[in-house]
């Protein structure tokens, strides 16, 4: 028996087996769907992409796989360059591993462990958002705050060592009034809280949010697993703002296999450089830096620059916000629109049961959850691929 993700395995509704997968579709024995949510938001340049494919192939007839410990290779060479040259200010430091959560795992640890070389160690809480997410493990489900996780409080009450704050300028003033001193990191989804609820907020939160940090000496981390390569309308939202640590995975590798990587500046880096074995970071998953991710993530960025991909991204908004245009029904609490993410938030959840099957037998594959009905395709999806996505979510409520 396979143990499904997030689901009451008594209850759960039979998956839809896929068979093949092209472009923005997933295909089944019997029919073809529209990926609406680019598998968990990563397949960004499509399914069975042939430049993608060809990258790794070329890589796994060399070797697929060799530790980062006292060995290094061309990939991960490569890609450390390129990261370099394509992220924002000095985010120059990249330490890979595979996946998002433990990811933010190790920039938490980086964080803490930065004050601690220093011998600062009153600097130990986190601060985190109202209704965040920042991953699965045991630390990233203390920071986010997700109810499902929820029964982490019930078993060992609520950390002395996270805070909550408010997508709020005075929430925001105050709570580092409150514990700037003691906090260590901040933590945020910038502009875009995914599993949260699709919440979206202004840049001028994530202004103040560094120049906050900069005051209190706190550690400004953004967590663009999810925002990363294009999905708010913004290459990265550290182009705008600019973070000490900046967290990438799932469209990282286009979708192709699990990694992901966080990068430190160049204060974070030297806190960690010098005499004492002790200051190290003591971190490495065993698959970090795998060449065929690697490769794949390299071709990935190529892509997306060559392509323009950021042109695409502002049409694909362009033509939701025209499709979406005056669409209003007394159930839906908000429709908002971000670069590649339509979210239509309804009031009640109860508004979307049934929609999977409904959009299925349009011929898009779909997966609310909580209150959103969204989409968030793969960017290489054409205008009427888009429009009938949207379409799909409209018809819901006109049926
Ligand atoms: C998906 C996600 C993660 C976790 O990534 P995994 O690869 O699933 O572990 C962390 N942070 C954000 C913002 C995410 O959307």
């Amino acid at each position: 028996m396979i143990w499904y993700p997030y689901e009451q395995m008594k209850t759960m509704k039979k998956p839809i087996k896929v068979i093949d997968a092209k472009g923005v579709y997933l295909y089944t024995q019997d029919t073809k769907l529209i990926d609406s949510v680019s598998s968990w938001w990563s397949v960004m340049f499509g399914y069975k992409n042939k430049e993608l494919n060809q990258a790794i192939k070329d890589q796994v007839d060399k070797f697929s796989h060799i530790m980062l410990g006292g060995l290094t290779h061309e990939p991960v060479e490569k890609l450390s360059n390129k990261l370099k040259e394509y992220l924002p200010g000095d985010l120059d430091y990249p330490f890979f591993s595979d996946s998002g959560s433990v990811a933010v795992e190790v920039a938490l640890k980086m964080a803490l462990q930065y004050y601690i070389n220093q011998g600062r160690t009153e600097k130990r809480m986190v601060m985190s958002l109202t209704n965040s997410y920042h991953g699965d493990t045991f630390k990233t489900m203390e920071v986010g705050d997700d109810e499902d996780y929820h029964f982490i409080l019930k078993a060992y009450g609520k950390s002395p060592y996270v805070v909550h704050v408010d997508t709020q300028i005075p929430a925001l003033e105050e709570a580092f009034k409150k514990y700037g001193e003691k906090l260590n990191s901040f933590i945020v989804e910038p502009l875009l809280q995914g599993a949260g609820g699709m919440k979206m907020y202004d840049i001028s939160f994530l202004k103040r949010a560094r120049e906050l940090c900069d005051q209190y000496d706190v550690v400004l981390i953004f967590d663009e697993v999810a925002t990363g390569f294009g999905k708010t309308g913004n290459r990265f939202v550290s182009d705008l703002v600019l973070p000490d640590i900046l967290v990438l995975g799932k469209a990282l590798t286009a979708g192709y296999m699990g990694h992901a990587v966080t990068v430190a500046n160049k204060k974070i880096y030297y806190g960690f450089y010098d005499d004492d074995p002790s200051h190290a970071l003591m971190h490495g998953p065993t698959f970090m830096a795998n060449p065929l991710a690697c490769c794949v993530a390299l071709k990935a960025i190529e892509i997306f620059e060559r392509d323009k991909y950021m042109d695409k991204v502002k049409h694909l908004e362009e033509v939701a916000k025209e499709e979406m245009k005056g669409f209003c029904d007394d159930r839906i609490k908000e429709v908002r629109i971000m670069g590649d993410v339509v979210c239509i938030e309804v009031k009640d959840a109860k508004t979307l049961d049934g929609y999977q099957d409904f959009a299925y037998k349009k011929g898009v594959f779909a997966r609310p959850f909580l209150n959103c009905l969204y989409s968030m395709p793969p960017m290489i999806i054409k205008d009427d691929e888009l429009k009938k996505i949207l379409k799909t979510m409209k018809e819901w409520f006109e049926k």
